[in-house]
């Protein structure tokens, strides 16, 4: 479903993607982890082309998004992506938030777009907030607003960029629920995290990035309970 082929990434002379081979079957979760600065945010957004690569080729669901003749809002589209940051637009509702999005970018109609927000806000199980605005809702509340807002574009797959390490510790569960059930209901998903338990638990795979590549890509048992590298060992032994 997702697949990045030879993916180098410059800002300058700073070569931060140093080429990248990861392909990303429909359906399964990957988690990517490594220390700060080694590229994981720029090697998402490379995959929804919030940034350009230098070289190399990106594939979502068969489309190459790096073609250069490819419509590119289209095949955004179908991609969820949510950030550490929530991004909900404070003046309106949770509702709103929902359904702006929905109506502006792919057309739909009020009814429509209230009823698909209904259903995913219903998903993340914030129903009786859907008239509340951001500012009364805590971080994780406003976490799970976005991923419904996200699913609400009905994407493909879905980007995770440490989702919850804005939040206070006793919020994080809720956040890590949701995305367990989008992963048990199959949905594609790439997640930058710090949670080991999370990516021991739910992801079919695990990738480790140092230096704009990757070092080791394998089940969540074999990268972080038998890491092979000295570097995945280092790491993670500071997390621990
Ligand atoms: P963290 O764990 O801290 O989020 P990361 O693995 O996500 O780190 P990136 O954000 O991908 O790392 O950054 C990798 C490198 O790219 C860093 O050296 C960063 O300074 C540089 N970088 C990222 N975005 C830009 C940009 N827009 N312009 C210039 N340099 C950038
Ligand atoms: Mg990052």
């Amino acid at each position: 479903e997702i697949q990045v082929k030879g993916l180098h990434k410059s800002f300058g002379d700073n070569e931060v993607l140093r080429g990248i081979d990861l392909e990303i079957g429909q359906g399964e979760v990957t988690c990517v982890i490594g220390p700060s600065g080694s590229g994981k945010s720029t090697l998402l957004r490379c995959v929804n082309l919030l940034e350009e690569p230098t070289r190399g080729q990106v594939f979502v669901g068969g489309t190459e998004l790096t073609d250069p003749d490819v419509d590119i809002d289209a095949v955004r589209r179908r991609i969820g992506m949510v950030f550490q940051q929530f991004n909900l637009f404070p003046h309106l509702t949770v509702t709103e938030n929902l359904t702006l999005p929905q109506r502006r970018v792919l057309r739909r109609d009020r009814a429509r777009a209230a009823r698909v927000a209904a259903e995913n806000l219903a998903r993340v199980g914030l129903s009786e907030k859907a008239d509340a605005y951001p500012a009364a809702l805590s971080g994780g509340q406003q976490q799970r607003v976005a991923i419904a807002r996200s699913l609400s574009m009905g994407p493909e797959v879905m980007l995770f960029d440490e989702p919850t390490s804005a939040l206070d510790p006793e919020l994080v569960g809720d956040v890590l629920a949701v995305m367990r059930m989008l992963a048990q209901e199959g949905m594609t998903m790439m997640v930058v995290t710090h949670e080991m338990t999370f990516a021991r638990e739910v992801a079919d795979r695990v990738v480790f990035m140092d230096g704009g590549v990757i070092v080791e890509d394998g089940t969540p048992d074999r990268v972080i309970g038998d890491p092979a590298h000295e570097r995945t060992r280092h790491f993670l032994s500071r997390l621990l």
